[in-house]
């Protein structure tokens, strides 16, 4: 195990320093508070601007606020007192969102802009930025088979239009927080994130949850039919849950990572075709499948190059696919069946 890898899983590591959290509301954010609160860690505070009701997990303990963090003020209260920040909130969601609203895509830059000035401000030790795997040059990923995008490739620039330039503009604002001022940022770039607590209904859903709904919607209705957005042959890695929280803790903890962009995601490539298939699996049906080729598709190919994170860290996420897909299956079945029955469910 290396320090990174130590540092995060210390029991000696100082559990009392305020954790702030913004984005808890949501679904990579709240699994945040969990992770750190089931670490013993004992002052988390979590803000987001959804109203509590509507936050995807409360964590008992925690410290919960509503608050709008793309103004100022909001981001000098959310910082005042803390150790370190981890910014997860944005305006974003699967290729549906982001395609079709670029301008609230782009407008979560108000959010790292006020958030990192005032988390210089409050003098915090470490403050972590979640960036993007569409951070990327789009032109590397045409080709389903392109080969994996290592950090480099983010420049020359030519990132995915609207979300993407937000998250490489953050990014560097991240950057220079470090070189002018001193104060260590960390960024991760995310490949896909799914599991359970994610959101999987309504137009923000990735493609893994919105498939597994799919499934479990036809076996449901006994329409056995599937509706799979392009041509099915853009390939993706998806990384679980776990495996996200547990990346975004040991970067925070790395020095050699200081104000430097990391992958972290899974390098297991599928294609949409197959990972629909893996569904089907799990769910014990085969269906019917038509394509949409009209629908928003994004790139053709996509894949996390993990040399460096390996190299530094010593680990990769490495939850295998149909696995981490079998506990968000069950975790979206039974929020369907909740809904069905007029229970409160999860997006
Ligand atoms: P999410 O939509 O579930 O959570 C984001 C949360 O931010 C939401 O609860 C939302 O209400 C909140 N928010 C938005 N604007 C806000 C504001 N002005 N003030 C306060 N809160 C605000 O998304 P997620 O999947 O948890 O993503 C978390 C972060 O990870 C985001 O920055 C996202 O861009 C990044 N990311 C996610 C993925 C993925 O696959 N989920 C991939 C790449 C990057």
């Amino acid at each position: 195990m290396n320090d990174a890898a130590r540092s995060a899983t210390d029991s000696t590591r100082d559990k009392h320093g305020l954790i702030v959290i913004g984005g808890a509301g949501g679904f990579i954010g709240g699994s945040l508070a969990r992770y750190f609160h089931e670490r013993g860690h004992t002052r988390i505070r979590a803000v987001d601007k959804k109203p509590l009701p509507e936050w995807y997990q409360r964590v008992p303990g925690v410290e919960s606020l509503c608050m709008d963090l793309s103004e100022s003020a909001n981001c000098v209260r959310a910082c005042e007192g803390a150790c370190e920040v981890y910014n997860l909130a944005a305006d974003m969601g699967g290729m549906g969102f982001i395609e079709n609203f670029r301008v609230e895509c782009l407008r979560s830059i108000l959010i790292n802009t006020h958030m990192i000035e005032a988390a210089y401000r409050a003098g915090v030790a470490r403050y972590f930025f979640s960036s993007s795997a569409c951070a990327y040059n789009t032109e590397l990923q045409k080709d389903p088979k392109c080969p994996a995008l290592k950090e480099s490739d983010a420049y020359p620039a030519m990132a995915e239009r609207g979300y993407g330039w937000e998250k490489l503009l953050s990014e560097m604002f991240c950057q220079e927080y470090w070189a002018e001022r001193g104060m260590m940022t960390f960024i991760a770039r995310f490949h896909n994130v799914y599991g359970p607590y994610g959101t999987w209904d309504g137009g923000r859903e990735k493609a893994p949850a919105a498939i597994c709904r799919k499934v479990i919607e036809a076996k449901d209705t006994g329409r056995r039919e599937i509706v799979i957005w392009g041509d099915g042959s853009q390939t993706r890695s998806f990384m679980y849950i776990d495996d996200c929280v547990k990346g975004i803790d040991m970067i925070t903890h790395c020095e050699e990572l200081i104000a430097t962009p990391i992958n972290l995601g899974s390098s297991e490539l599928v294609s949409v075709n197959e990972l629909v298939s893996l569904a089907e699996s799990i769910g014990g049906i085969t269906l019917e499948r038509s394509y949409d080729l009209d629908a928003p598709r994004g790139v053709g190919g996509r894949n996390s190059d993990n040399t460096m994170i390996q190299r530094i860290l010593d680990w990769q996420p490495n939850r295998p696919l149909r696995d981490g897909l079998e506990q968000t299956y069950a975790w979206i079945e039974q929020q369907y069946m909740d809904r069905k029955a007029g229970k409160r469910t999860v997006s």
